[in-house]
């Protein structure tokens, strides 16, 4: 018997063992494995087992390192389609589906002593009572803790447990991320209409029955994904929730993906209040301690319901009967780095492969998905209403235009604005302010001679930070003392061009000398737990203004929140991006989302220099199917995703003119490719662009260049980049970053 394994060294390619009599029969698909490589001991997943042997010598497997597999056969496939649709190595798929952290050794949870009480004897101390007392009130603990908690010493304790009033047990510790934090069972709430008919269609993409999907590949039928198509407020959760409960009662599990930025302490407890320990959380704030307990809680089942962001998707559920794509649209469901994943469309097919439901849900579907439910590839359900006759805020467009022309320049808050924040201040009311720009100003520049600070190091102006009094990039992070005069011409006096949320919550309190106000955004919640903290502050009333970055656009729920205002609806329109139009709808919505979610109606102003953009007036009218068929439309004129794929190859050197040849000589090899392949099929389907400077055209010194490829399918584009990549592999110099259905374009 021969085992191919997968070494974790990004080689791109499998190794074979030959399996040892003593470990026949033992060794199986999915497994840890020890193996012998190239002089050193290694570790490697066991892929697939075979009985013909290899035409080379083989090294036997030494030993197996866990025996119960790391993934199943229908998680194996998942990351073998992952490989192929994305064009990256099965190595890496592999080590973004298991984190290192769980296979860690060091991180394999201690076995410490823990006491609990069992009954009591006669012949105590008063201070031996006392302390007795004190442990059966709490229920017993740890040792340590009750050591410190009451003040005692091991040896007191134990002699409480020879007189046989304690046990004294080791047990493994479980480290929970959700300790000490206070969760509140709750109930099922009376689903209104919507939410029934919702939770009906959802049940009704029967496992082989009526809306399957058949799958010509293996033949079976899979439910039809669902797309819930909700506005902010409507209870999509408490349908989550709802359909979660049934399928527990079912025996089967569920993976709910939230967004990083969503995943607040507070979604988690919704999760928590309703199906406590049954609940196991993913996030990157984890330890790695927290992390091992949380995977292995799942693996053996104890868990079965997963709430967790992007990498979430490849949590160890049996017979998973569910997959929830909250906030289906957002784009930090694609990973960045290899391999560039889309949890969504991850999440689509690992449905498949295990025959569970699936749930994308958003208030603001992705133009992907939307297209799919036209094309009845998906089922729509649709809430288009706030639950408890709640309305939906009223939506004022700010015209900066007229500002302009009103004051002479370009203030940070509209006078609308202003009169609506002080209205809330008298009234007792919470505002929430949104900016897409932290630090104090977007740059520092020269009025005399037109010098702009900037990082030596990326293309981009550097932003002014005021607390720190230093100029920060916020590409690569590093930061550069401010200047003291301009380095050019030494003129005295520099000024600050934009605004960031420093500089705006400085403005606001110049203008509200006594109100509250709470900022949130990277500079702010950079410790462990501060998120949380002006989350909970904000929620307690104790600021009257919260102002932040996109950090407080997703998710939240603060019932006393009447008014949103949008500082500025422009950044997001004006970036060279194919989806800036649809990224700003779906900001400007789920901000607008925050307003008047309990009984207070709420009121949202958006400051804009273009009122008559297609997405900000939509977003006014909060018309999501209105603004989809235009946006739709000009995409298909333009050949544009969803109907096309449009992938990227970003070419980076330390040396600009190696970026920007070898991007060059891909671009016509590519372009010769695309002229066969579209004369094969006779269409112009495959495009490919001229070589060009990237928007961000240098990043942390290094120089980036990029292709724009359109294609009928995917696979098209991975054929054509494969090939290419074989007869041209680039100089170690310079690296090609291939980015299938990439979604950022800079
Ligand atoms: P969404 O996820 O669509 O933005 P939520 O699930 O957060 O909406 O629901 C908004 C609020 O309405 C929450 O406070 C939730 O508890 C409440 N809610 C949801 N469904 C119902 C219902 N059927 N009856 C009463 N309140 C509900
Ligand atoms: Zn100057
Ligand atoms: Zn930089």
């Amino acid at each position: 018997m021969y085992v191919s394994v997968a070494i974790d060294l990004a080689l791109d390619r499998l190794f074979t063992y030959e399996v040892p009599v003593e470990l026949l029969g033992r060794v199986c698909v999915g497994q840890l494995l020890r193996v012998p490589f190239h002089g050193r001991i290694t570790r490697g997943f066991a892929l697939a087992l075979t009985e013909t042997p290899p035409a080379f010598a083989t090294k036997p497997v030494m030993a197996i390192e866990d025996e119960s597999p790391f993934f199943s056969p229908a998680l194996l496939k998942l990351v073998k389609w992952i490989a192929s649709y994305t064009a990256s190595p099965i190595e890496v798929v592999l080590k973004t589906a298991v984190p290192a952290s769980v296979l860690k050794p060091s991180a394999r949870p201690k076995e410490l002593l823990f006491v609990e009480p069992t009954g009591s004897a006669a012949e105590l101390t008063k201070h031996q009572a006392e302390l007795l007392a004190d442990i059966v009130r709490v229920g017993g603990g740890w040792m340590q803790q009750l050591v410190k908690e009451f003040k005692t010493s091991p040896s007191t304790l134990r002699t409480l447990a020879q007189k046989g009033c304690l046990s004294i047990v080791p047990r493994q510790s479980r480290r929970d991320p959700l300790a000490g934090r206070s969760v509140v069972p709750t109930h099922p709430l009376q689903l209104n209409d919507m939410q029934a008919r919702a939770l009906d269609t959802i049940f009704a993409q029967d496992v082989g029955g009526r809306g399957a999907t058949a799958l010509p590949s293996d033949g079976c039928g899979a439910p039809r994904p669902v797309l819930l198509h909700g506005v902010t407020g409507s209870g999509k959760t408490e349908i989550y929730l709802q359909v979660i409960a049934r399928l527990l009662e079912q025996g089967k599990g569920a993976i709910v993906l939230v967004p990083e930025i969503a995943l607040t302490p507070q979604t988690v407890r919704r999760f928590a209040g309703r199906f406590g320990n049954r609940v196991a959380v993913l996030h990157s704030a984890l330890s790695d301690g927290e992390r091992y307990d949380e995977w292995h809680r799942i693996r053996t089942g104890e868990a079965r319901v997963v709430v967790g962001p992007r990498s979430a998707i490849f949590a160890p559920v049996a017979n998973l009967g569910l997959i929830v794509v909250d906030e289906e649209h957002d784009p930090s469901y694609k990973q960045d780095e290899t391999p560039r994943y889309h949890a969504r469309d991850v999440a689509v097919m690992r449905a498949r492969f295990e025959g569970a439901r699936i749930v994308l849900g958003s208030a603001t579907p992705s133009l992907e998905s939307w297209l799919n439910a036209q094309q009845k590839k998906y089922e729509l359900a649709s809430v288009p209403v706030r639950v408890a006759g709640r309305s939906l805020p009223t939506v004022h467009l700010v015209n900066m235009q007229q500002e302009l022309e009103r004051m002479g320049h370009v203030p940070i808050y509209s006078s609308l604005l202003l009169e609506a924040v002080r209205s809330r201040l008298d009234r007792g009311e919470q505002t929430i302010l949104f900016l897409n720009r932290r630090g104090y100003a977007r740059v520092l520049d020269c009025p005399d001679c037109g010098w702009v600070a900037e990082c030596p190091e990326c293309a981009v102006p550097y932003t002014y930070h005021r607390a720190d009094q230093c100029l920060r990039c916020h590409v690569c992070g590093g930061w550069a003392r401010l200047p003291a005069d301009c380095p050019v011409c030494h003129a005295k006096e520099l000024s600050y061009g934009g605004v960031g949320t420093q500089r705006a919550e400085a403005a606001l309190q110049a203008c509200f000398p006594r109100a509250k106000i709470l900022r949130m955004d990277a500079d702010s919640t950079s410790r462990k737990y501060s998120h949380d903290d002006i989350l909970s502050a904000f929620r307690a009333g104790k600021a009257d203004v919260l102002l932040g970055t996109q950090m407080i656009a997703k998710g939240l729920d603060f019932p006393n929140v009447t008014l949103v205002g949008v500082l500025n609806a422009d950044t997001s329109l004006n970036r060279p991006d194919p989806r800036a139009s649809e990224r700003t709808y779906q900001l400007l919505a789920q901000v607008s989302g925050r307003a008047g979610r309990a009984e207070k109606p709420g009121e949202v102003y958006i400051q804009t220099f273009q009122p008559d953009a297609a997405a900000i007036a939509a977003a006014a009218k909060g018309d999501y199917a209105a603004f989809a068929a235009g946006e739709l439309e000009d995409r298909r004129t333009a050949y544009f995703p969803p109907y096309c794929r449009l992938s990227t190859l970003v070419f980076r050197s330390k040396v600009e003119t190696l970026a920007r040849d070898w991007a060059d000589l891909y671009a016509r090899s590519l372009e010769g490719w695309a002229k066969k392949a579209n004369a094969k099929s006779g269409n112009e389907g495959f495009r490919v662009s001229e070589a060009a400077e990237a928007p961000l055209s240098k990043a942390d010194g290094w120089f980036r260049y990029h292709v724009v490829l359109r294609t009928p399918t995917a696979k098209a584009a991975v054929d054509a980049v494969k090939w290419l990549k074989s007869v041209r592999p680039p100089p170690d110099a310079l690296r090609i970053a291939f980015d299938v259905d990439a979604l950022n374009l800079m």
